[in-house]
């Protein structure tokens, strides 16, 4: 029997883009989620379903649609149009994406709370609420301002002070007005609808499913079952306050059975939202939703962020439990992204645009590393600083562990025809049994979204191949014809090394992972797969680029508001060409620059007066070079593999003279001569000008 698992994250309200918390949250899950679609149960892949979808009822958006001139309707699929581009950017893979106004939500809204009335668990009361009498509706709280009753700072919010901090209901504030119209509000009288939460078979149904019962622990995670213990009142029966479920017309949201003119609250069919987007997808599948749920094998979980525990903790098993339905197995609730140690705010133009990220050219997976080694299975915030990106990203992910690729694949694809063999230990080698049996811990903390653990321990076993690497060397190993069986067996077992951390990786790399898949020819890798080995004979193809290193010019981008890299009017184009896939083989190109860092680099023509080798420097050769500049430069530069010193003389290529001065162990470089060259062929090739080109003439 092979494990089904429901999952989701917190359902993003559609009044605005994803910012980076929403990515975040998305990315922990979808590494999660990945994780688990490469196990198998007794051979049988996992079944895994994850599902999002637009938040999209009640007030703000019911208002910020009339702002701007559309129906709720029309401006939440505005936003919703926005979704796919962030999403497959970072390599999001949802199965579905809906909306918490389709037809399945207002369906199994109104069930579910059929069937909370028929537990006696609904009831009514009146109660008075501020109303804008212009408008013809009930204000929120948010929506009503005035004079602070505590200190006299005037347009306060109804609920509390941003000047003295004072908490107060709106009632209190003196000299309310309507923030819509400006109006005086009144008070009126309203029948609401509510969910019993104080009764005691809720809270009795809630301690067991949030604290467990007797010796069970609790599933919650400890900072939450700590906050569920203090709303449940600890071992003393606290009875929890009743939850108001209803807002009155006008309001965009989903109609009370029974009840014309009165709405589900937002937060009452928002999490129904989950169910609403599954049952989506089931019936596009073909697939019985009922008895997917209904299977008690099924497992049920929810990615949310820590301000919304309340609701997925309370109310939302509460809601599921008594309207005889499945509960959730567990809630996995992280902390917000900081970035440089401050909360991002909107209104101070903090934090890191997700979108901006994808459009300078950074690279997704450098993003999903960074997170997923900073995030763990507690309630913790994560802090974004440049610095540590960029160590993160070059060193570990791009030094330590796709360099090991690099490192071995050319010599196996020229001098053993791409083809492997690990030798007479074949997959017992040392190094492939310390990679093998990480197995089961690594495993493990993915399992329990320990993944900075995780890629710490896949970084430990990188740095055993490097060790492996620098005690076989196989560059000293390719010299000698003698070694030539060794140097391919040293070399095919660091593919096989690389192939193994590459399983590892896959979750949270799964762009990489499908280009090793390509380079190795081999199928999708899964969990599974650490078993096997990459046979003798098999053959590999050409090393592809795996990833650029970040350039700190990046980040600048990425913070500095001033230089936008791509105007409104030049997105669609700069979007097709990112869009376009570049041929195998091609690096990437470097971040966009402008005319004016164009501009910065000084290139000149220059003759070639002398050439020597250098003794001591296997690459180097000795370039002596007159830009015209009344002097003769030293330039050094490794194209000894390329060229003969008795080639080069007397001829004209292209120097970088503006380069600050070099101090090399063989004295001081002055410049550089232009070379191109290519990952996978081993030339180097000096640039040459056209005859009638003469030195010192600058390129532009
Ligand atoms: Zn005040």
């Amino acid at each position: 029997m092979s494990r089904k698992l429901f999952v989701t994250t917190a359902l993003p309200y559609a009044n605005a883009p994803f910012h980076i918390g929403h990515i975040m949250e998305y990315i922990q899950a979808d590494i999660w989620v990945r994780y688990q679609r490469m196990q198998k149960d007794a051979g049988k892949p996992r079944e895994v379903y994850f599902v999002g979808a637009d938040d999209v009822h009640g007030a703000p958006i019911m208002i910020a649609a009339e702002k701007a001139g559309k129906t709720p309707a029309e401006f939440v699929a505005g936003i919703a149009a926005g979704r796919a581009e962030h999403l497959d950017g970072f390599l999001i893979k949802f199965d579905n994406w809906h909306s918490t106004d389709g037809p399945e939500n207002h369906e199994l809204s109104k069930s579910i709370y059929k069937r909370l009335r028929e537990r006696g668990l609904i009831y009514t009361k009146t109660i008075e609420q501020f109303f804008d009498p212009v408008k013809s509706m009930f204000l929120p709280d948010r929506y009503i301002k005035g004079e602070c009753p505590k200190c006299g700072a005037k347009d306060q919010y109804g609920d509390s002070c941003e000047v003295c901090s004072s908490v107060y209901t709106p009632t209190e504030l003196k000299n309310p007005y309507s923030v819509l119209t400006g109006a005086a509000p009144v008070m009126r009288q309203s029948e609401h609808y509510f969910f019993k939460l104080s009764d005691p078979q809720c809270t009795e149904f809630l301690k067991s499913w949030t604290l467990g019962q007797g010796s069970d622990k609790s599933r919650l995670q400890p900072e939450v079952a700590n906050k569920a213990r203090e709303w449940l009142g600890g071992d003393e029966n606290k009875a929890l306050s009743d939850w108001d479920i209803s807002r009155d017309a006008p309001y965009f949201g989903i109609e009370i059975p029974d009840a014309p003119g009165k709405f589900f609250y937002v937060w009452l069919d928002a999490p129904i939202g989950y169910l609403a987007s599954l049952k989506n997808l089931f019936n596009k599948k073909g697939m019985d939703f009922e008895a997917f749920l209904a299977d008690p094998e099924t497992e049920q979980y929810h990615f949310i962020g820590k301000d919304i525990i309340y609701f997925h903790t309370l109310f939302w098993p509460a809601m599921l439990h008594f309207a005889g339905r499945k509960v959730p197995d567990n809630v996995f609730v992280h902390g917000f992204v900081t970035v440089d140690g401050e909360k991002m705010s909107k209104s101070r133009g903090t934090g890191i645009s997700p979108l901006r990220y994808l459009e300078i050219g950074m690279n997704p997976e450098w993003l999903r590393y960074y997170l997923a080694a900073k995030l763990t299975d507690r309630v913790e915030d994560i802090d974004f600083t440049g610095d540590d990106f960029i160590a993160r990203v070059n060193a570990d992910l791009i030094g330590k562990y796709v360099n090991i690729a690099s490192r071995a694949a050319g010599f196996i694809t020229k001098r053993f025809g791409g083809q492997l063999n690990l030798g007479p230990e074949g997959k017992d080698a040392p190094i492939l049994k310390t990679l093998r049996d990480a197995t089961d811990e690594i495993s493990g903390y993915f399992e329990h979204r320990e993944y900075g653990r995780a890629l710490r321990q896949i970084m430990h076993l990188a740095d055993e191949v490097n060790v492996y690497v620098d005690a076989n060397k196989p560059w000293v190993l390719a010299k000698d014809p003698a070694q030539s069986d060794n140097l391919q067996q040293v070399c095919s077992r660091l593919l096989e090394a690389f192939r193994i951390l590459t399983i590892y990786l896959k979750p949270v790399l799964p762009a990489v992972a499908e280009k090793v898949e390509q380079f190795l020819n081999i199928a999708p890798i899964n969990w599974d797969d650490v078993a096997n080995v990459l046979p003798d004979g098999h053959t590999i193809n050409t090393y592809q680029h795996l990833m650029q290193r970040v350039d700190q010019k990046m980040l600048d981008a990425l913070f500095n508001k001033e230089a936008e890299p791509a105007k409104k009017a030049d997105q669609p184009k700069a979007k097709a060409e990112k869009a376009a896939p570049a041929p195998a083989g091609f690096e990437p190109l470097a971040p966009e620059i402008t005319i004016d860092d164009f501009a910065k680099v000084d290139m000149r023509v220059g003759k070639i007066v002398a050439c020597d080798y250098v003794e001591g420097a296997k690459k180097l050769l000795r370039l002596s070079v007159d830009l015209g500049e009344g002097r003769v430069r030293n330039i050094f530069s490794g194209i000894r593999s390329a060229y003969k010193p008795e080639d080069l003389v007397g001829k004209l290529t292209v120097v970088v003279a503006n380069l600050a001065p070099r101090k090399m162990k063989f004295g001081i470089s002055e410049g550089m001569v232009m070379a191109a060259s290519a990952e996978g062929d081993d030339g180097i090739y000096l640039l040459e000008p056209m005859s009638g080109a003469k030195p010192g003439m600058r390129l532009s």
